[in-house]
């Protein structure tokens, strides 16, 4: 296997870059998202490479041993499958898949997830970025993220505004809805039920169903998605596709009851909250996810809510937690003791901060680099 020249060719550089930090955020093959809580201790000797490691994927904790490989083929090359030794490990941690499997077997029953290590980054960058210095010295870096967050919502409401033109308000919040309950997994999917099966049809269907009309709604949607494939694999309970079509048709239930056009729903009042979006299967950061990437956007392209409104309802909107991807940014601004991502608003202004220059090695020319 020739590997590009940025990455280690040997298993002990391997394991020294495990040992000192891998930094995240990690995905495993199967999809789950993956943090290292610590990364065990050097064996030094037969068997795994680490012991001990404790990890946490997608919510559920692993302990165990880790073992790394160059390639994923190793595993097998060296005996690891049948070697009783290697039956507690948790982790194949390895920089090329070249088996392409999402698991690891070994023959104990054990199925361990995979892990292909990044490449070594400059990311974050070896010394403390200026954002850092500005924020010890008492710059508030809140004033900037909310005008970036509020101009990363003016893009996603011009990503809206071709679905409002060419279905109207009420289908374009539909279908981002959906999209956004299909989530990073299922995004694809759900949007070809949304234009599949569009909103007037849909409540037409949900009237002719003696059944409670939630239940109607997300038995209709999950006839359309029966055809389709949608990804189950490494998705807690709760973000499994059958669910979020559940929490789809209680909330559009609760958006279009019972005769309602399918229009701008009236229980999205101009300046409201997610309120109206908690329903069953709707936990609060999903709610807020829905209101930053439907709802808002929408409300925005087509002019249901005055702009004033939608800007002030975003500002004041809580945060539906930290992402990963954003950790190392929160302790960075953080270095004044100020709480950085408070409300949706500044986390989104940390995305797009995030996307447009921390990751482009934009340290000094960024809008937080002070001076
Ligand atoms: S680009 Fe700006 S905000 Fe990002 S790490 Fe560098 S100085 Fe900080």
């Amino acid at each position: 296997m020739s590997l590009p020249a940025h990455i280690p060719a040997r298993e002990s550089d391997l394991a020294e870059r495990w040992a000192a930090g891998i930094p995240g955020p990690l995905r495993l093959e199967d999809g789950r998202a993956l943090r290292v809580i610590f990364p065990g201790t050097p064996a030094g000797g037969s068997g795994p490479d680490f012991t001990g490691a404790i990890l946490e994927a997608d919510g559920d904790l692993l302990r165990g041993d880790v073992e790394l490989h160059l390639a994923a083929s190793g595993w097998r090359a060296h005996g690891h499958a049948r070697d009783p030794a290697y039956a507690a490990v948790v982790l194949h941690a390895v920089l090329e898949n070249d088996d392409a499997a999402a698991l690891t077997a070994h023959a104990s029953g054990r199925l361990i997830p995979v892990l292909v290590l990044p490449p070594p980054v400059s990311f974050p960058p070896p010394f403390t970025p200026p954002c850092t210095i500005a924020a010890a010295n008492g710059r508030e870096p809140g004033p900037a993220l909310d005008r970036l967050g509020l101009r990363r919502l003016r893009i996603k409401a011009g990503r809206a505004d071709h679905l409002v033109r060419a279905g109207g308000s009420g289908q374009a919040l539909y279908a981002l809805l959906l999209e956004t309950l299909g989530g990073p997994a299922n995004r694809e999917p759900f949007a070809v039920i949304a234009r599949t099966l569009p909103l007037g049809p849909l409540l037409e269907l949900a009237a002719g169903s003696d059944a409670p009309r939630a239940f109607a709604v997300s038995a209709h949607l999950k006839g359309r998605a029966a055809n389709l494939v949608l990804r189950r694999a490494g998705l807690r309970p709760m973000a499994s596709p059958g669910r979020r079509l559940e929490a789809a048709g209680a909330v559009l239930a609760r958006l279009w009851p019972a005769g309602a056009p399918p229009g701008w729903p009236a229980s999205l009042p101009p300046g409201g909250d997610e309120a109206p979006l908690r329903t069953a299967g709707m936990g609060r950061a999903l709610a807020l996810e829905c209101m930053v990437n439907a709802v808002l956007p929408v409300a925005l392209a087509a002019e249901e809510w005055p702009v004033p409104e939608v800007e002030r309802a975003f500002l004041a909107l809580r945060s539906p937690g930290t992402y990963g991807r954003l950790k190392a940014l929160e302790r960075w601004l953080g270095a004044g003791g100020a709480r950085v991502f408070p409300g949706a608003a500044r986390l989104q202004g940390g995305l797009l901060l995030h996307a447009d220059y921390c990751s482009r090695g934009m340290c000094g020319r960024c809008p937080l680099s002070g001076g």
